[in-house]
């Protein structure tokens, strides 16, 4: 399997050898993957092939029942404060955009910088008006989430997980829940923080984003890392019979 995207780039993220399983259900088979720092890698594939699980895996929101998951060196810690620590280190933006209903923008977005970074408040705020700027929210900051369009709301919540300045974020499907106009202005805001450098993992079927910002494309079937390479040569030269099956219902 190629390594297209770590070359001459310093490991971030490795995964080496990592299965698991569902009850029967193996979920992850033989996962070997290394995020290179300031790599963009877009996971792509069909619903149930696991992607959100790795997801999961890389920021420990589930376990692992074999192999290894390190971040920067050092393999995922089990619980307690190491736990939080790593958690504030990967960010990570759902589908759903879970903000805090009861809580402003501008809070949502504090939050964590001042409950787990232990930030003072006035520097929390201003870190967070900056970034709510940068991603086009900053005339919202003292609305509460429904006020907020789905695109909005999606901004808020990529602001959110920054504001804890992760050495990674992660994306699971951050626009397919979001109607058509508004998918763009949250690619455009993912657009820009590849351009800044962020090492970025994306599970997404929106290929313009692949092209534009992605190094590499990894395409999971059934558990299973299939094929990955650059995104001009897997969307247009795809060589598994899995990934022109796919390929040939999504584009
Ligand atoms: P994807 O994100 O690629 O659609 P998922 O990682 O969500 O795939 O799911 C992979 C498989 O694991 C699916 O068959 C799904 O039904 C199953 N699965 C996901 N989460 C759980 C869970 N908590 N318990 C049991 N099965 C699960
Ligand atoms: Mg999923």
């Amino acid at each position: 399997m190629t390594d297209v995207g770590t070359v001459g780039r310093e490991p971030l993220v490795a995964l080496d050898h990592v299965d698991k399983w569902f009850g029967q259900l193996h979920v992850l088979q033989d996962i070997n993957l290394v995020i290179g720092r300031g790599e963009v890698v877009v996971v792509i594939g069909p619903s149930g092939s696991g992607k959100s699980t790795l997801c999961r895996a890389i920021n420990r929101l589930e376990t692992i029942d074999k192999g290894t998951i390190a971040l920067d060196g050092q393999p995922l810690p089990q619980e307690g404060k190491a736990l939080a620590q790593l958690r504030a280190e990967v960010g990570m933006v759902f589908q759903s955009f879970n903000l805090f209903a009861h809580k402003t923008i501008l809070e949502n977005v504090m939050l964590g910088p001042v409950k787990v970074r232990k930030q003072p408040k006035a520097d929390a705020e201003k870190r967070a008006r900056e970034l709510l700027d940068r991603v086009g929210v900053g005339h919202q900051a003292e609305k509460y989430p429904a006020q907020l369009s789905g695109g909005q709301q999606q901004r808020v919540a990529i602001a959110r997980a920054l504001a804890m300045e992760p050495k990674v974020m992660l994306f699971d499907e951050p626009t397919s829940a979001l109607d058509p106009e508004m998918i763009k202005e949250v690619l455009d805001v993912m657009v820009d923080l590849a351009r800044g450098g962020m090492t970025m993992v994306v599970v997404t079927h929106e290929m313009g984003f692949a092209r534009t910002a992605g190094d590499r494309v990894v395409f999971m079937a059934d558990g299973r890392i299939v094929e990955e390479n650059t995104p001009e040569e897997f969307f247009d030269n795809p060589r598994s019979e899995r990934a022109k099956d796919f390929l040939s219902k999504i584009l």
